[in-house]
């Protein structure tokens, strides 16, 4: 039976601005188990790297706060430790690969002091102990010369490079969990794929859990064991790999997989897109937030939130169409990926 390590429940993040209070994260819930990869996917804006830096606790408050939820971590919530205690979590139970490798490392530090700052406290290595275990991660995580590279700048390096130090860097205190935020986004196709490879193997070798942020469904269907689709702050949808693919059952989870590039499509054809934009998260609707760009909205959608519906094998949908008294609505045609993904292929779930 799978370890239950992460269980967030309800969370409700705000941001006090000049014009007022913003709902970046409006109820979230999931969790995450020994050794899987949870892939949380959803357009830019809706909650998905503040739920990640809520449960590193990485957000300052103010702006930020916590109004509701809890985050628990192996039984104990750590949305109630001091920042004192989350000190002690961070780096050896979490770690965090950003998005931008250029600004989440101190420029005017050498990539070594860096490294060896968070062994030298996590892991009671000092000296020459220290600097052998972040040149073995550097090693690890594919770089040439890395005894080099431990003397560099940051600035000295590319983006691929800089992307393998993150990593080496979170990796060197060996956590329990790894959340990568888009750590491809600023990358070419290549590196992309490189780091991605990368995570996936380390991720085996050393039993950590992944919580990886993207937008990209590609990616997605790579690396995932579970996906959760996140909407203007919440989860709409979510279940393993092949649920969320070959059985998805949200209006905006259809339009994400529609949007996806068909290679067998025609040239002629337009590349779908979900009309419309997300919600003003200062006034967030009263109803489903994905009513004014739903095709399939009913009244009751206007009226009241959707609950979540589970179908017993932990596929969640948060849409009144799982209600039995909606009308029947199935994912339009194309939507399902077939064609990219045969049986057997790169789904795992
Ligand atoms: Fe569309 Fe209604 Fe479902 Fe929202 S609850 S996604 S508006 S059908």
């Amino acid at each position: 039976m799978s370890e239950r390590l992460l269980t967030v429940e309800n969370l409700e993040v705000s941001f006090s601005a000049y014009a007022g209070e913003i709902h970046a994260v409006r109820g979230v819930s999931f969790y995450l188990d020994k050794g899987e990869t949870l892939v949380i996917v959803g357009e830019s804006g809706c909650g998905k790297s503040v739920s990640m830096q809520t449960i590193m606790r990485l957000l300052p408050m103010p702006p930020a706060q916590i109004k509701n939820g809890t985050v628990l971590y192996k039984g104990q919530d750590i949305l109630k430790k001091t920042d004192k205690e989350m000190e002690r979590y961070r780096g050896k139970e979490f770690a965090m690969i950003f998005q931008d490798s250029m600004t989440s490392m101190n420029p005017t530090m050498r990539v070594g002091r860096q490294m060896t700052e968070s062994i030298r406290k996590h892991q009671k290595a000092y000296g020459t102990e220290a600097k052998k275990i972040a040149v073995d991660m550097l090693a690890k995580v594919g770089l040439p010369n890395p005894k080099q590279i431990f003397y560099r700048y940051p600035h000295t390096l590319s983006g691929g490079q800089r992307q393998r130090v993150m990593i080496a860097m979170a990796i060197s205190c060996k956590p329990s969990v790894l959340f990568a935020d888009e750590p491809t986004t600023a990358l070419d196709v290549t590196m992309q794929a490189q780091i991605l490879e990368l995570i996936n193997h380390l991720k085996e070798e050393t039993q950590t859990s992944v919580v990886l942020v993207t937008h990209n469904l590609g990616v997605v269907a790579k690396m995932a064991d579970r996906i959760a689709v996140m909407y203007a702050g919440q989860a709409v949808e979510s279940g393993t790999v092949r649920q969320i693919f070959y059985e998805p059952g949200h209006p905006y989870t259809w339009g994400l997989l529609g949007a996806m590039p068909d290679m067998l499509q025609s040239r002629k054809e337009k590349l779908y897109t979900i009309q419309g934009t997300p919600p003003d998260l200062f006034a967030p609707p009263v109803g489903c937030a994905f009513a004014a760009r739903c095709d399939y909205c009913m009244k009751a959608c206007l009226k009241e939130n959707p609950s979540e519906y589970t179908d017993g094998k932990g596929h969640m949908v948060r849409c009144w169409l799982q209600d039995a008294r909606s009308p029947k609505a199935e994912a339009p045609e194309g939507v399902i990926p077939i064609p990219l993904f045969p049986e057997g292929g790169a789904l795992n779930g």
